[in-house]
């Protein structure tokens, strides 16, 4: 997402974008309620596409078997007439109630997002990136080292260094290869943990001498004011070498905090935020909590069971955004006008 900054206005903001946030879209847009969704990662589905992609879930109604990131593709694709918006690679760090009685979410990109309703399906909490044990490597976060990608303009006409072997490091070469002026992977063996497909795509390149791929760590930092200039790696055989490179993204996994949202004045229970089991709201009124961020009595971190608070919270967002209007419950299989929403009638 840009860096640029953002005020928005819409019905519903919801904080994650995991399993969870992507099928309240579905309840709150079959309500006409527009929906913004942040989160810090740059993909959707939370936990099931950052930890098990392709693991299978057997306990999906009517699924059998569908892998993590199976689930989220369906569930983006059910999503899809909705025209949710995404502001991806962003972290929400501030919750503030207006006069007017509405909530503004701001992002630690700049974006403000006002409306009546704030879900939080923040799930475990943010995914935060671990970051490498490399001296000085503070001095250039933000500035030459980042940890995901907002904008990857930023990146074009610059010597580009990854590091790491999952997903976003493979994807992330893939992506940046054709604007980079130079791109070199390293990581600490030569095998990887990322889609097989992403992997021979990468090794295509390598072997077309587009990019260059090296077993290796980064040891040192070289430059100065936050500008990296070098770095030196160490290959398996403990060689150093000096490589240019004016950004560093180094992508070491994530470990999951509660984050900003400890500071939004909510009321928590053991970093859970407790909510009623009719509307899924909190004990601040606008503010609803669905998913693993959850809790009540006999609470189940299972999918199932937030999709099911989705829903019921959508009944009860609809009320507060559209006062004046009469919900009516309608089935998707008789109502035609749930139908054209989805497109199908
Ligand atoms: C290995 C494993 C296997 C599992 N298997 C199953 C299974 O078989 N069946 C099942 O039902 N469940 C399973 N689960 C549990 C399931 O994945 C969770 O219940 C589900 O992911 C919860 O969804 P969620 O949308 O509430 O939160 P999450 O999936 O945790 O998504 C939350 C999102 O919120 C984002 N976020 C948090 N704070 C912020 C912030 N301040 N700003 C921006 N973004 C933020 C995070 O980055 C994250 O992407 C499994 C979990 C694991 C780890």
């Amino acid at each position: 997402m840009s860096s640029d900054v953002q005020s928005i206005e819409t019905d519903v903001v919801i904080i994650g974008a995991g399993p969870v946030a992507l099928f309240a879209v579905f309840e709150l847009g079959l309500l006409d309620l527009k929906t913004h969704i942040v989160d810090i990662l740059d993909r959707p589905g939370g936990q099931c596409a950052e930890l098990y992609p392709e693991k299978p879930i057997y306990d999906i109604p009517g699924i059998p078997t569908v892998t993590g990131a199976g689930l989220v593709e369906k569930l983006m694709e059910q999503i899809k007439p909705f025209g949710a918006q995404f502001h991806f690679a962003e972290m929400a760090t501030s919750l503030e109630k207006l006069s007017d009685g509405r909530w503004k979410i701001t992002t630690d990109a700049g974006t403000s997002i006002t409306a009546p309703v704030i879900v939080i399906a923040a799930g475990g909490g943010s995914f935060t990136p671990k970051r490498p044990p490399i001296a000085g490597i503070e001095n250039y976060e933000g500035k030459s080292i980042f940890y995901a990608v907002r904008k990857m303009e930023q990146f074009r006409g610059k010597d580009v260094l990854i590091a790491g072997g999952g997903d976003s490091a493979l994807d992330w070469t893939l992506n940046l290869a054709p604007i980079a002026k130079s791109l070199t992977l390293v990581h600490h063996r030569d095998g990887f943990r990322a889609a097989q497909h992403s992997v021979n795509q990468m090794r295509e390149l390598v072997a077309e001498g587009k990019i260059q791929f090296h077993v290796a760590s980064v040891k040192e930092l070289h430059g100065a004011d936050g500008a990296l200039e070098a770095v030196t790696l160490q290959g398996a055989d403990k060689k150093e070498w000096r490589q240019t490179a004016n950004a560093f993204l180094p992508f070491f996994g994530l470990t999951m905090k509660l984050g900003p949202i400890a500071d939004f004045g909510l009321n928590l229970n053991e970093n859970l935020i407790a909510v009623d089991t009719e509307k899924f709201q909190s004990q601040t009124p606008g503010i609803f909590a669905i998913g693993d961020i959850n809790t009540y009595p006999g609470k189940l971190k299972l999918i199932l069971s937030g999709f099911h608070e989705g829903a019921l919270m959508a009944q009860a967002a609809f009320k507060i955004c559209k006062p004046n209007e009469k919900l009516r419950f309608q089935y998707t299989t008789s109502s035609s006008s749930l139908q054209k929403k989805l497109g199908v009638g």
